[in-house]
């Protein structure tokens, strides 16, 4: 990656409406009747770069508007410049990690380009037939977007070429590798022209995806509206310690004592979620679960009673809820704490979508301690927690601490403590991490019941924005 790549960083951007960004049209149409005012900080970053036709690595989590962010200079391009696909070609390829993310997109690229023609949008993905897929190829289209295993299908039988793609756009590279597809996506890259707009896009940069990066893009201007790896600042977070026995009925609990919009409930495995919607149907609270065991139907169906309401408890797995896009979800719930510590970021990057505010909380039993202390790492903050354990153990957890006071790991606050150790370690505490001198809880120490109708973080937060100025940015 040369020099430039590094520097483009631009923090904040003076463009605060879609006008400005010389969009054409019938875009701009299509964003007003979104009713979209404002662009994300995503969206001011990325698209004058974009637009410009060079390479842009954009670190940011779903949720943040990326999605625009590369579809609209896309589509700007593809206005610009008509022209016919050839047959079995596309001119504009976007690789995602699954279905649903897959198919989310496929709808924003049809909802901003309405009103451009012609523009055909094919998808193509696994768990479905592949016959109209290769059927809807035949004639080319101008935007193919796909998960790398079924796009590989269609090349292997030949209905698809690859050697005509002016723009690739990858989705959630982090998630991809993941979830094994580095060697797909090498394959796919391979057969790509060289000449082409490439447009990369992660949550996090570990440094396998810069690798993969530096393998992909030319030039790169670099984009972030999140540091690496923090967590969505307006996401409220918070931990109940609680014996792993007791979260059905702290769920159902929580459940029943809260007004909960909607939320998403995550376990870490498929069995796990399917005994979670057993038990809250048993406690008469409808709820309804997508996972990789699920059919493609089961998963939409799932999906669109979530989205329209009819449901408002889902349980998901990782890669399951992975993409999803549903507009007001109150409340993300981790019923399991996620073994990879950025999952967690991509789980409660599930709420506070477009600005608005979320809340998150998280079931921890004893044997998920080192998980959370990973997570507090990775996030660099300490999550404000609330013991509902019966039995009572040293805490060494910190009092409630609003989530705005980060604390910076690796070097020493100002109280010159040091910053944690892996895993642990009393010597290595920070001092927020510190147990407290009389080994009890510092909630119930205040004399705060442990009820969770005394919980504050189950009040929402501010109403509902529609969309994100760039002061978001950070
Ligand atoms: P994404 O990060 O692309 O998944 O977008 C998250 C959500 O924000 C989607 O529901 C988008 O429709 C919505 N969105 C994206 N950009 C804007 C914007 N500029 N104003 C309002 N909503 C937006």
């Amino acid at each position: 990656m040369s020099d430039t790549a590094h520097i483009a960083i631009q923090k904040r951007d003076s463009l605060t409406s879609f006008n400005d960004f010389g969009l054409a049209e019938p875009i701009l149409r299509a964003l007003a009747e979104e009713k979209y005012e404002t662009p994300t900080p995503i969206q001011s970053q990325t698209i004058p770069i974009a637009c410009q036709g060079r390479d842009v690595i954009g670190i940011a989590q779903t949720g943040t508007g990326k999605t625009a962010a590369f579809a609209l200079p896309i589509l700007n391009r593809l206005y610009a410049k008509r022209q016919r696909p050839a047959q079995k070609a596309c001119r504009v390829l976007v690789l995602s990690p699954t279905r649903e993310l897959s198919g989310q997109i496929a709808d924003s690229f049809r909802a901003y380009g309405r009103h451009l023609r012609p523009l055909e949008i094919a998808l193509a993905i696994g768990g479905v037939s592949i016959r109209p897929q290769a059927r809807a190829l035949a004639r080319g289209v101008e935007v193919l977007v796909a998960t790398p295993g079924r796009l590989l299908d269609l090349v292997n039988q030949r209905s698809l070429r690859l050697d005509q793609i002016e723009v690739l756009v990858l989705d959630e590279a982090d998630r991809m590798l993941d979830m094994g597809f580095i060697h797909d996506i090498r394959r796919i890259v391979a057969m790509l022209p060289r000449e082409r707009q490439t447009l990369f896009f992660s949550a996090t940069m570990p440094p396998e995806v810069t690798k993969l990066s530096a393998h992909m893009l030319r030039d790169p201007a670099r984009v972030a509206v999140t540091p690496q790896a923090t967590t969505a600042e307006r996401v409220d977070q918070r931990v109940i310690l609680t014996e792993k026995a007791a979260k059905p009925a702290l769920l159902a609990e929580l459940l029943n004592a809260e007004p909960i919009d909607r939320v998403l409930v995550f376990t870490r495995t498929k069995h796990g979620a399917d005994k979670v919607v057993r038990l809250l149907n048993k406690a008469g609270l409808a709820a309804d679960a997508i996972h990789g065991n699920k059919s493609q139907g089961q998963r939409e169906r799932a999906l669109a009673a979530f989205r329209d309401g009819r449901i408002r408890t889902l349980i998901a797995t990782d890669i399951a809820a992975r993409g999803i896009d549903v507009d007001g979800v109150s409340h993300v719930v981790n019923y399991d704490l996620p073994n990879v510590p950025e999952s967690y970021v991509h789980r409660i990057g599930r709420t506070a979508r477009a600005g608005r505010a979320g809340i998150a909380i998280s079931f921890c039993d004893h044997e998920e301690r080192p998980f959370l202390r990973d997570i507090e790492r990775l996030i660099r903050m300490s999550i404000p927690s609330t013991d509902r354990r019966s039995t009572q153990r040293p805490a060494h957890r910190p009092a409630a601490q609003h989530p705005g006071q980060r604390q910076q790991h690796g070097r020493p606050n100002h109280r010159g403590n040091r910053p944690p150790r892996r895993h642990g370690g009393s010597n290595g505490q920070h001092a927020a991490l510190a147990p407290h001198p009389h080994g009890r809880p510092p909630e119930r120490e205040r004399g705060e019941p442990s009820g969770l109708g005394n919980v504050k973080f189950l009040q929402r937060s501010p109403g509902p924005r529609r969309s994100a100025g760039p002061g978001t940015a950070n």
